[in-house]
């Protein structure tokens, strides 16, 4: 059972009905295993994963946790659909992946328990899922350490990213199962960028991540319009 309200429980039980296919590269998930090496490249050249105490806020099965724990990050998956995190943790025993766990707890809990423990904090394609996503915003705000790195990725909300994200890859190619993702819950970077603002982390470089329908392939762009990543800082205490 969670305590968080800023919940939605119908998104939890998509993703933990789901769970069991979430590392079949040829799944619902292909899209999330595709982008990963991208992200985590991303991720990478920006802050040191060597080391690093990283938390991923709404990890899933855990495919970018994973992965950053073989970069030599340690790693902490926290997520509120029970079933996903059963998948991350069978998935890390199974593929003897080091220094990751994985803890069913949200991050405004987290947040109270562990302020400034974390030198990276990530939260890919989750915020678009959640009713209040500015108070995720500031959880990571809170978990990061002084002069640490949190990342963002979600989706724009405009009419191109209605046709691409929605109809495109949830009706017409069916790369994602219909009602993934509602239009309402979409962000525009100036929303994020604001709640970013808002909670003290400073904005350092943006990335949009294009996909063609006829290579399936997706690469790192300028362009935001449909997916987009934000990489932010939260100051140092003496800068
Ligand atoms: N971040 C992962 C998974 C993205 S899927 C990746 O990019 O590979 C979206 C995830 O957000 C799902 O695992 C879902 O359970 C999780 N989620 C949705 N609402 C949440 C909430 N309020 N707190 C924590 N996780 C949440």
């Amino acid at each position: 059972m969670n305590t968080s309200s800023n919940v939605d429980p119908a998104e939890l039980a998509k993703f933990s009905d789901l769970a069991h296919r979430w590392w079949d590269k040829d799944s619902e998930f292909r899209p999330l295993h595709q982008i990963n090496p991208l992200r985590l490249d991303w991720i990478a050249s920006l802050c040191p994963l060597a080391d690093a105490a990283a938390l991923d806020v709404g990890c899933g099965g855990g495919i970018l946790a994973d992965a950053m724990a073989r970069r030599g990050a340690q790693v902490l998956g926290i997520d509120l659909a029970t079933k996903a995190l059963r998948v991350a943790q069978l998935h890390a025993l199974e593929a003897q992946t080091p220094n990751v766990t994985y803890r069913e707890v949200s991050a405004e809990a987290l947040a109270k328990e562990q302020p400034g423990q974390y030198d990276v904090v990530t939260c890919m394609e989750m915020l678009e899922h959640v009713p209040d996503p500015a108070a995720i915003v500031r959880a990571c705000r809170t978990l990061v350490k002084p002069g640490g790195w949190v990342f963002f990725s979600t989706i724009n909300r405009n009419a191109k990213s209605f046709l691409f994200a929605i109809v495109g890859a949830e009706y017409v190619l069916g790369m994602l199962p219909k009602g993934t993702h509602s239009y309402d819950r979409l962000i525009r970077p100036s929303e994020l960028a604001r709640y970013c603002r808002d909670s003290g982390l400073e904005l350092r470089h943006t990335r949009g991540m294009e996909y063609n329908p006829l290579t399936r392939r997706y690469w790192l762009s300028a362009d935001t319009s449909v997916n987009y990543m934000f990489a932010t800082q939260r100051p140092s205490e003496l800068g």
